[in-house]
C-alpha cells in the first residue's frame, strides 16, 4: 500500500483511464439507466478483511460503479444546471488530493490562504464586483447563503444570539421570492428563525420578484411588530434563470436597513461578460453575493465564491473567539476558518487558479459566449415550429419550453405528453433533460452549458426531440 513505485504505476494507469473516458464519453448513456438497488445488491455485505489489489478494485469500479454513474461531463448533459469540470481543473484537483493539506488557517498552509485571497481578487476584477468586497471560497451556494443569513442575524442583534440564543427576541423576518432556491428556506430553518419567518414575495410574469410587493410586506410586518432583517434576491432563479430586479430591491433594503444577499449561483458566472453586466444592475448594493464557479466556470465541484461587504460582521459571527471579545493585533493574513461554518478546509483555490490561467479570462468569456449562442440556435428552432411554446425569457443558456400541438387543449394531457417526451428522451441515454413547473404547467428545461458542448450536440438534441415526438404522438 505504501509502495511509491506501485503508486506511480497505478497513477499512470489511471491517467490513461481518465483520458480514455473523455475520448469515449459520448458512448455512455448520459443518465444512468440502472434500477434502484441494482448497484447496492452487487456490493459484498462485508468489508474485506485483507487488502485487495488495485486491479481488482478497478475491475469492480468499471463493472459495478460505472453503470451507475450519470455522466455530468457528457456534452449532451442538458439537465439541472451543469456541474462542469475541465482538464485544468482536474489536474489542479489531483494536486490538491496529493498534497492533502488541511487549510484551516494561514499557518496550516500559507500558500492556500494567500492564493485564495488573490483568486478572489481576480474574480472581483474579472466580474467587475465592488472593490471593497471581501471574497472567500465556500463549499456550496447553500452554505454561502446560510453564512449570509447568520451574519445578518448576528449583526442585527449586535452578536447577541451567538451568546444568548433567541430568548427575548421578537420574530425576525427574511424575504425572498416564491421562485427562490430551496437552500434559502433551509438556511432560515437552520439559522433558527423557522420557515414561517421567511416571507415569500410574489413574482411577475417573467418569474422575477415584484419589489412593490416586497415593500408592502415589509411595512405590514413592521405594523405587526415583527422585525424585518434581510432579503435574499435571486440573480438567476433555478427554474428559469429569472432576474429579480436588484436595484429596486437594494434600495428597499437600504431604506429599511436590511441585509441584502444576492444568490447568483448559476447566472453570476456571466458577470465576466460585459454584455451581461447590465442584467445585474444594482449588484453593488448587496451586503453579500454568491456565485458558483463549480456550476458553469469549468471548475470541479466544490467551489462557491462568496463575497461580503462587512468583513467584520462575517468574522465576528464565525470566529471561535469573537472579535468583540478580544484585542487582537491587526493580522496581515486571513484565517479562513473564521470566514464560514467548517473548521477544516480543502485547498480549493488551486483548481480555480489552474482554470483561470489555462483558459485566460478571454477563454472563459469565449466559451460562455459560445454556450449562449448555441442556446440561441436551439431557441430559434423552437421559435420556428409553432408546436412549441417558450415558457420564460431566455437571457442566458437555459430554455424552458413545452410541446403544445394545436389539436390538444387539455392542460392535463399536455402535461402528461411533455412528461412522456422527457422520459423517453432520457431513456435513450443520448441526452438528459429535467423539468420544472411554471404557473402549474409541466415545462422541459434545456441547458447548453457543458464545458465541451458543440453545435453537433444541439443538432443531435433537436433530432432526438423531433423523433421522440413523432414516436409518441404523431
Ligand atoms: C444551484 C443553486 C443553488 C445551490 O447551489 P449549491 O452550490 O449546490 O448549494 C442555490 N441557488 C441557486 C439560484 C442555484 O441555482
Amino acid at each position: 500500500m505504501n509502495d511509491i513505485e506501485k503508486f506511480r504505476a497505478h497513477a499512470h494507469d489511471l491517467v490513461n483511464w481518465m483520458a480514455d473516458y473523455f475520448k469515449e464519453i459520448e458512448s455512455y448513456p448520459v443518465k444512468s439507466q440502472v434500477k434502484p438497488r441494482e448497484i447496492y445488491s452487487q456490493l459484498p455485505a462485508d468489508p474485506p478483511a485483507e487488502g485487495e489489489d488495485f486491479q481488482n478494485i478497478m475491475d469492480d469500479f468499471n463493472r459495478i460503479i460505472m453503470p451507475g454513474m450519470t455522466h455530468w461531463q457528457h456534452p449532451s448533459f442538458h439537465a439541472y444546471f451543469n456541474a462542469n469540470n475541465s482538464f485544468p481543473s482536474i489536474l489542479g484537483e489531483m494536486l490538491t488530493a496529493t498534497l492533502g493539506s488541511q487549510c484551516m488557517i494561514w499557518d496550516t498552509s500559507p500558500a492556500a490562504a494567500e492564493l485564495e485571497e488573490k483568486i478572489m481578487e481576480w474574480l472581483k476584477q474579472m466580474m467587475v464586483l465592488p472593490n471593497e468586497w471581501h471574497g472567500v471560497i465556500q463549499d456550496t451556494a447553500s452554505t454561502s447563503t446560510l453564512v449570509a443569513i447568520l451574519s445578518a442575524r448576528e449583526r442585527f442583534t449586535n452578536f447577541q444570539i451567538n451568546i444568548n440564543g433567541f430568548s427575548g427576541q421578537s420574530d425576525m423576518i427574511f424575504y425572498c421570492s416564491e421562485e427562490a432556491h430551496s437552500s434559502v428556506e433551509k438556511a432560515v430553518k437552520i439559522a433558527g428563525f423557522g420557515s414561517k419567518n421567511l416571507h415569500k414575495i410574489k413574482v411577475d410574469s417573467s418569474f422575477a420578484m415584484i419589489p412593490e410587493k416586497l415593500e408592502k410586506q415589509i411595512q405590514k410586518d413592521i405594523t405587526l411588530g415583527l422585525q424585518p432583517i434581510g432579503v435574499i434576491a435571486a440573480a438567476g432563479t433555478t427554474s428559469t434563470l429569472a432576474m429579480d430586479p436588484l436595484r429596486p430591491i437594494g434600495n428597499i433594503c437600504k431604506k429599511y436597513e436590511l441585509w441584502y444577499h444576492i444568490d447568483a449561483a448559476y447566472a453570476g458566472n456571466t458577470l465576466v461578460l460585459p454584455e451581461k453586466q447590465s442584467l445585474f444592475d444594482g449588484l453593488e448594493l448587496a451586503d453579500s453575493f454568491v456565485f458558483n464557479p463549480h456550476k458553469w466556470m469549468f471548475t470541479n465541484f466544490d467551489a462557491s465564491a462568496y463575497f461580503v461587504r462587512d468583513k467584520n460582521a462575517l468574522i465576528s459571527t464565525f470566529e471561535i473567539l469573537p472579535e468583540y471579545l478580544k484585542t487582537r493585533s491587526v493580522s496581515e493574513t486571513n484565517n479562513y476558518r473564521d470566514w464560514g461554518i467548517q473548521l477544516g478546509r480543502r485547498f480549493r483555490a488551486l483548481k480555480l487558479w489552474f482554470v483561470i490561467r489555462s483558459y485566460g479570462v478571454n477563454g472563459i468569456k469565449d466559451t460562455f459566449r459560445k454556450h449562449i449562442a448555441l442556446t440561441g440556435q436551439f431557441k430559434d428552432f423552437l421559435d420556428q415550429d409553432s408546436r412549441f411554446e417558450i415558457m420564460a425569457p431566455v437571457d442566458f443558456n437555459l430554455v424552458c419550453f413545452r410541446y403544445t400541438p394545436e389539436k390538444i387543449s387539455d392542460e392535463k394531457t399536455i402535461d402528461k405528453l411533455n412528461e412522456q417526451i422527457l422520459e423517453s428522451i432520457n431513456k435513450t441515454g443520448k441526452a438528459y433533460v429535467t423539468h420544472t413547473r411554471l404557473n402549474g404547467k409541466y415545462t422541459i428545461r434545456f441547458i447548453a452549458g457543458q464545458t465541451r458542448i458543440e453545435k453537433a450536440h444541439i443538432d443531435k438534441f433537436i433530432n432526438l426531440l423531433k423523433d421522440t415526438i413523432e414516436e409518441i404522438v404523431e
